[in-house]
């Protein structure tokens, strides 16, 4: 069987645990596995901290972009700012 990553749920009444399943079903719904009850998807804590710069730099270059806008020169940076993603999915993406 294919290597499966672990994702991590959280249930109100029963608190975290853990599904491993193909990264394709780890949006899908889940119960948790003691009280059967709903349980939403959990972010751990290393994706966040890689998330919350991410959203620091592209507010600043928001406000760099009003401040002085130079529409000519900056076509080429634009085409790579709009690589960069919020989701924070997608920072558990297998690399290339
Ligand atoms: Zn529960």
């Amino acid at each position: 069987m294919a290597h499966m990553p672990t994702y991590g749920f959280s249930c109100t009444g029963c608190g975290p645990f853990e599904v491993r399943c193909a990264m394709a079903e780890s949006d899908d719904p889940r119960r948790c596995p003691r009280c059967a009850g709903p349980a939403r998807r959990r972010f751990g804590a290393p994706g966040l901290r890689t998330l919350a710069p991410g959203m620091r730099r592209a507010l600043d270059a928001q406000e760099r972009t009003a401040d002085r806008p130079d529409v000519v020169t900056s076509i080429p940076q634009k085409t790579s700012k709009t690589r960069i993603t919020r989701d924070p999915r997608h920072l558990r993406l297998p690399r290339p």
